[in-house]
């Protein structure tokens, strides 16, 4: 291109996400693109946070940016879970293609389907990486066609289907346009994407009034809250006095206090930043998602970012139990108040009640946003207790209305009959049913309330083998009474250490999910009962020292490892008169004390 040479200056821009199924590759392959850019040095991650990474799901995205011929590449993450639909949306209208990352022996995923759908939807052109080529089993060309076949059957564009392809060992850190080609780096890699991907910066944008867009929060203890978003139009200059407005055209005013772009994996403080960046601002007041922050009173606000609304809610309280105390750091009433505070200005669709002074009344987006939540509370040295999570039900013209589901599942056929009745039963009605490969793909919808302890049993139904992804659609009437298998719980009489022998008799009698030596107190639940219903037990009963049994010690008897119950598990199989009780080392089920007026 012919630039006139005041133009020598300007900067252009590329903004991209990384896509790719869970181990496909695509940190290592980041990474190694910020090595070669000299973005990061060796050992430096990108995926930094141990419990992302152990759920394979981003839910804060971390940016980078590499400088690549004097070109800025944004690397934007997205979540890849299909759970996070909202989100994933919000990153994928904010950048100006993805890569595509495919396991050349593994072929595209069914997990990537929902956020590539989506990209092809907002009219990407993606780029299509076909990684892992050093694997002995690796089948490029086939992964190749495969995921030529997932383009169509996604209803991509012939220019999207035209996709071009970089075949790479991430680990290594090469590409290659052609699989006998020789290459020692990225390089091929670095200049499709500065070809094939739309340069999102230009002079003439730049000369317009600022128009910036959050896409997602952050929080500061000095700054507050932070909007990361893209500077659709203008510049952006540190101190500037700005409106803020609301999709519907609502204007407050503020200033812009700090800046920060991206470089690396590090951000940097800046004076201004100009169209086409993804940039961090300080200083706004309230700022929320989707809002647009404009020089111009006059300008319009830029279209509206969906933001899924909360649908469930549970109480959170101070771990009362008789364990409390004993491994969390933080415990108190006031510092639960300050955590959820400080989460509630960047955890979107999260809101909490704070009116009753002992509990409180916290309201998300579903059991997963919960569990998460929770996690990493704990893992931040909290104590907390919990509810029953409920369906929030909503009064609209008169009637009562429930939150719906979307639910998209994936599964061998053999398990279709199973989960079609179990979902039946829970309210879910059957739209539509296609067929790829092996596996058959069913679209229920449904009310959200069907789904609250249903995950569990679709893993034990299908075998581990399923996937199951489901999205918020709206708040419907409320879909009636739904068949939910009723499990109940067994309830421990006795404080103390639990005895294989007793644990061994008790798992005739259902599931349990404590092992020998662990510690019980009284009103704990241990496991719940294959018969539905309550039982109080003692697991602390030591061995009876009667006939053949005498000799034999507790590691002799046969038990069944414990179903050890886990944030999610808990939060699915707890009955209404239960609490969850959350530590840093433990889980733990227990019957609501009552309470003497
Ligand atoms: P992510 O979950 O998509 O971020 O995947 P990672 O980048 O964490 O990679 C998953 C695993 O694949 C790791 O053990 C990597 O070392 C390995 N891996 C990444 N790239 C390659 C590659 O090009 N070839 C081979 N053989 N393994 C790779």
């Amino acid at each position: 291109m012919n630039r006139p040479i005041f133009y020598i200056y300007f900067m252009e821009i590329r903004n991209i996400a990384i896509i790719a199924h869970v181990d496909h590759g695509k940190t290592t392959l980041t990474d190694a693109l910020l090595r070669q850019t000299g973005a990061a040095k060796e050992g430096v991650s990108m995926d930094s946070n141990a419990l992302e990474l152990e759920r394979g799901i981003t839910i804060y995205s971390k940016n980078a940016s590499v400088m690549y011929r004097g070109t800025k590449i944004n690397i934007v993450d997205t979540p890849g879970h299909a759970d996070f639909g909202s989100e994933v949306e919000r990153v994928l209208r904010s950048i100006d293609s993805v890569l595509l990352v495919v396991d050349s022996q593994e072929g595209p995923m069914p997990q990537t389907r929902f956020v590539l759908k989506k990209s092809l939807e907002l009219g990407l052109k993606p780029i299509v990486v076909i990684n892992k080529i050093d694997k002995s089993a690796a089948d490029p060309n086939r992964a190749v066609e495969q995921t030529l076949d997932l383009f169509l059957e996604l209803g991509a564009s012939d220019e999207q289907a035209n996709f071009p392809i970089v075949y790479s060992i991430g680990r290594a850190g090469i590409a290659k346009l052609n699989l006998c080609d020789e290459s020692k780096d990225l390089t091929p890699l670095l200049d499709t994407i500065l070809s094939h991907i739309p340069s999102s910066s230009s002079k003439t944008l730049e000369q317009k009034p600022l128009r910036f867009q959050p896409f997602n929060l952050g929080y500061d203890n000095f700054m507050g809250r932070l909007a990361i978003g893209r500077i659709y139009e203008g510049v952006a200059k540190q101190s500037a006095n700005v409106f803020i407005k609301k999709p519907g055209g609502e204007t407050r005013s503020g200033k812009i206090t700090k800046i920060f772009t991206f470089n690396g994996l590090e951000r940097t403080e800046t004076n201004e930043a100009v169209a086409g960046d993804i940039v961090l601002m300080a200083g706004l007041p309230n700022i929320d998602i989707g809002e647009t922050v404009t020089t111009d009173s006059d300008s319009k606000p830029l279209p509206a970012i969906a933001i899924d609304e909360a649908t469930i809610t549970l109480t959170f309280l101070v771990n009362n139990s008789p364990f409390a105390g004993r491994e969390g750091k933080y415990v108190t009433s006031r510092q639960l108040r300050e955590y959820l505070e400080r989460e509630i200005e960047v955890n979107v669709g999260l809101r909490v009640d704070f009116t009753p002074s002992d509990s409180f009344q916290v309201f998300g987006r579903g059991e997963l946003h919960i569990a998460i939540l929770l996690e990493n509370m704990r893992r931040a040295g909290y104590e907390v207790q919990i509810s029953q999570p409920q369906v929030i039900i909503r009064e609209i013209n008169g009637t009562k209305h429930e939150p719906f589901e979307e639910a998209i599942v994936d599964i061998p056929k053999e398990y279709q009959g199973a989960v079609i009745e179990r979902l039946s039963a829970r309210g879910f009605v059957l739209k539509d049913v296609s067929t790829y490969d092996e596996v058959v793909r069913l679209s229920f919808e449904g009310p959200t309330r069907g789904l609250l302890g249903y995950r569990n049993l679709f893993i034990i139904d299908t075998k581990g083998e399923g996937i199951i992804a489901s999205r918020f659609i709206g708040f419907r009437p409320y879909a009636g009474k739904i068949y939910k298998r009723a499990v109940g719980s067994m309830i421990s009489m006795a404080s103390g250490k639990a005895s294989g022998y007793s644990l061994w008799n008790l798992q005739k009698r259902g599931v349990i999910y404590i092992g020998p030596n662990t510690e019980v107190y009284e009103k704990m639940v241990i496991g719940n009962t294959s018969k539905g219903e309550e039982m109080e037990v003692n697991p602390t009963k030591g061995k009876q020292l009667t006939n053949t049994r005498s000799s034999r010690n507790d590691e002799a008897l046969e038990l069944t490892p414990p179903f050890t119950l886990t944030i999610e598990r808990g939060l699915e199989i707890m009955a209404n008169d239960e609490y969850l009780e959350i530590t840093p080392e433990s889980v733990r089920l227990r019957k609501q004390p009552i309470i003497k007026k």
